[in-house]
């Protein structure tokens, strides 16, 4: 069952008509149970996709501060073999990324074919907390939508499979977790006033979100809005939309690797036949 809807642009969305604290109708108990059955039906993917080399995976994650974009990478994607999966962080830019196109940084952290990179914040911050702040003129980000939406196109023409996720978290859940961090001493590394500060722009971001969400939702780069609230939900939301959109391709993978296993097994074959005919 899909969990989330695919955001393709046709609709213009506005947040406030999904909520944060969709489960499905589900229980935390089954979810995770769920959750197990999808992990392990990922981790075979991920070998397929590894090993047929044609395509690459490129998931997007954006969300407030501590709507869990941590923990989905933890939960969702912690269980993948390291070898051909890497998380890409994006901080404020340096001083040499700044003197290139927003998209510089970017483009180098993209997954070859074969591989999978989870982008833990991404060229969407170009348009998010730039914009929020003011850190370019208004004409600047402006026309970043249509460079996004490009250079994902050539990204997806290239092979890439791209998923978008929104991790959707209301301001209540927001401010629940802020405090639960000053209270839990294992949490202190997250403690930024920083975060308390941002949650003061909270319309503002809302608007810029919105925006992204429209203008940057594509067939071949869809955005899916997760509901956050609750986090088993949004980890088993994001396990399943990746899963059930690799599916399509399974066979394809399948049939590449069957190619190069009769390659390699002629090459043996003549090889071994070589040995014996010198002889
Ligand atoms: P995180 O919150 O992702 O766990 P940090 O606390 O280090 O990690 O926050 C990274 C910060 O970098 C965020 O505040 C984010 O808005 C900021 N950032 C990321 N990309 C850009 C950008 N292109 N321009 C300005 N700030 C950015």
């Amino acid at each position: 069952m899909a969990y989330l809807q695919k955001l393709t642009g046709a609709q213009p969305l506005k947040l406030r008509d999904f909520d944060p604290e969709f489960d499905a109708g589900l229980d935390k108990e089954t979810g995770e149970e769920k959750l197990e059955k999808l992990s392990a039906e990922l981790t075979r993917q991920q070998e397929l996709l590894y090993a047929a080399g044609t395509h690459s995976l490129l998931i997007v994650l954006q969300g407030r501060d501590t709507s869990g974009k941590d923990g989905t990478i933890k939960t969702v994607m912690g269980p993948l073999n390291s070898l051909g999966c890497q998380v890409a962080s994006f901080k404020v830019p340096t001083a040499e990324e700044l003197a290139h196109d927003f998209l510089w940084r970017i483009h180098q952290q993209t997954p070859g074919k074969g591989e999978i990179t989870i982008f833990n914040r991404s060229h969407y911050e170009d348009v998010l907390v730039v914009r929020v702040h003011k850190l370019v003129a208004d004409k600047v980000w402006r026309a970043r939508y249509d460079h996004i939406n490009a250079f994902e196109k050539l990204l997806a023409d290239a092979g890439t499979i791209i998923l978008k996720f929104y991790l959707h978290i209301s301001k209540d859940e927001q401010e629940q977790r802020l405090l639960e961090r000053e209270q839990d001493a294992t949490k202190y590394w997250k403690l930024s006033a920083g975060d308390w500060k941002e949650r003061t722009y909270w319309n503002d971001y809302t608007r810029a979100y919105e925006d992204a969400l429209n203008r940057c939702s594509t067939p071949h780069a869809p955005w899916f809005v997760v509901p956050a609230n609750k986090k088993w939900f949004r980890n088993l939301a994001v396990a399943e939309t990746i899963v059930s959109a690799l599916r399509p391709y399974e066979k394809q993978w399948r049939e590449k690797l069957e190619v190069i296993g009769q390659r390699e097994k002629a090459a043996i074959e003549e090889f071994k036949h070589s040995k014996v005919t010198q002889k």
